[in-house]
């Protein structure tokens, strides 16, 4: 360790810190080996020192300590993120946000946080508390942190009725810390939230969030299957146009997949390799099932809100979203994932090419969310894997067809999810982060303010960086 983060360990007091390497080694990873390209690219990425802040005035003091040394600073929840958004490039500390993890208010349609609250502890906090809900989580929500999920998710479960992340309502405020010589705390509500909505944390930490709640439903689940990914596209579609019949989750995973590697699902495949899952309310199952029985089908697999689930059966949103990936990766280390939006109104045609066109290459997996007043269907295809080129090139014929990639195998927010620079992030980061300290490396805006939306051959981050910690050599 440095001499340089001796003296920034002084100046933090009494705030908790891991100095172990190790520590800091698990700390400064998240799952950004989902994508082999980030497993190689970023596999060196270790921060100096872990700081474990207990409330806002830990982070306050701890990023004016930061600052002084012109240390930079990288949030973490729990590193669940897949991108690579939680490591820290360039080195100094990560911010382990674990500790803030406190439900602050309850009240009708609304909830008060801490950003390192966990979702599931959340969500139960608000159903017995209120009989409310969280209207979108992640599939991780047994281990996914709530500031995590506003600075690094986009959308999950719940976003077949709720839409995006980002969409208008569904993150209500946040209380943030800049990252300046005597750091603020901003309160950001309404619009303003955008700021540092899926923002990586480059340009504030979040200390507290608002979340919209919905009146808590009892969910059952069910899986529909089909001979033909086409019928089970059509059925999906279907039942994502039926608003009068509440939905949290709605999937279609196409062959092979559900056969390969979806544990538990071989005795449910009788009719057709193609699943539909769907987690409908309890008072929609009624509907649900007159729409199977319309499609000719039956339920290959129900089960009520109150019933034990059977072995080796998971909950169905752990086969879902970024699970899929992960339940694939568990038997077949070759595989990896586009996150592909299948734009309406001629989504499932162009799902179906898109699945003709790749053959054995790219298997089907799609979620059905609401999108611009109208269903829309996200891909997370899973891939197998065989150069960075190739990924490219699939990303290029897929964009070229009208389907834009986001771009699971890039660690900055724009070859990722947001596609071009956000102005209003950037200008935020320049008020609220002056010196650039927080993640860098993660808004290309900042790092390259020329950036065109073309994919980059290549994006070098320097191993280590500031001066003040490249000084001292090592202890
Ligand atoms: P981290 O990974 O710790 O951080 C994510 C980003 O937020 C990082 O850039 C970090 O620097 C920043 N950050 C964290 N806390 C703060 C803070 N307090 N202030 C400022 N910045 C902060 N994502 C989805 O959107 N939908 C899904 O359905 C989904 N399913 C998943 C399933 C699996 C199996 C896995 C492994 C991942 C999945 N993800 C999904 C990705 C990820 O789990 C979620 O986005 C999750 O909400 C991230 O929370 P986290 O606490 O792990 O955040």
């Amino acid at each position: 360790m440095t001499a340089a983060i001796h003296s920034l360990i002084d100046g933090l007091g009494d705030i908790p810190v891991i100095t172990k390497p190790q520590l800091i080694r698990q700390k400064s990873r998240d799952h950004y080996w989902y994508s082999p390209i980030l497993r190689e690219r970023l596999e060196h990425v270790a921060a100096d020192l872990v700081v474990c802040p207990r409330d806002e005035a830990d982070v306050v003091a701890a990023l004016a300590a930061c600052y002084v040394k012109g240390v930079p600073v990288t949030a973490r929840g729990a590193g669940t993120g897949n991108f690579g958004q939680s490591m820290p490039v360039r080195g100094g500390v990560v911010l382990d946000m674990t500790a803030l993890d406190r439900v602050l208010e309850i009240a009708p349609g609304r909830v008060r946080v801490q950003a390192g609250a966990i979702m599931s502890d959340l969500d139960r906090a608000c159903r017995t508390v209120s009989r409310q809900e969280l209207r979108i989580h992640p599939s991780s929500w047994t281990s996914a942190s709530i500031g995590g999920f506003v600075a690094g998710g986009s959308m999950g479960v719940g976003s077949v009725a709720y839409g995006l992340l980002r969409d208008p309502g569904n993150v209500l405020s946040a209380r943030i810390v800049t990252m300046e010589a005597t750091p603020r705390v901003l309160l950001l509500e309404g619009e303003d939230v955008q700021k540092v909505n899926h923002a990586y944390g480059t340009n504030g930490i979040i200390t507290e969030v608002e979340m919209p709640l919905a009146p808590a439903r009892d969910w059952e689940e069910c899986v529909v299957a089909f001979p033909d990914l086409g019928e089970a596209l059509r059925f999906a579609q279907g039942l994502a146009e039926r608003v009068d019949l509440p939905k949290k989750l709605l999937s279609v995973i196409g062959a092979p997949v559900p056969e390969r590697y979806l544990p538990g699902f071989d005795g449910l495949l009788a009719d057709g390799p193609h699943v539909v899952l769907i987690m409908a309310a309890a008072d929609a199952m009624a509907g649900i099932e007159a729409c199977v029985r319309a499609a000719g089908r039956r339920f290959a697999y129900r089960l009520g809100a109150f019933e034990r689930r059977p072995k080796p059966i998971l909950r169905l949103y752990e086969y879902a979203w970024n699970h899929t990936v992960l339940q694939a990766l568990k038997q077949d280390s070759s595989i990896t994932y586009l996150q592909t939006l299948f734009p309406p109104p001629n989504h499932l045609d162009l799902i179906e090419r898109t699945t003709a066109r790749f053959g054995d290459e790219m298997a089907m997996h799609v979620e059905f969310i609401w999108f611009n007043g109208a269903p829309a269907a996200l891909g997370l295809q899973l891939l197998h894997y065989t150069t960075p080129e190739r990924v490219q090139a699939i990303i290029d014929e897929l964009e070229a067809e009208g389907c834009p990639v986001f771009n699971p195998h890039a660690e900055t927010l724009e070859e990722g999810g947001m596609k071009q620079i956000d102005r209003e992030q950037l200008a935020f980061k320049r008020e609220a982060d002056p010196d650039g300290l927080l993640n860098p490396g993660k808004m290309l805006g900042w790092d390259d303010p020329g950036y065109d939306g073309k994919p980059r051959a290549f994006y070098l981050y320097p191993k280590r960086q500031p001066a003040a910690l490249e000084a001292d050599p090592p202890a």
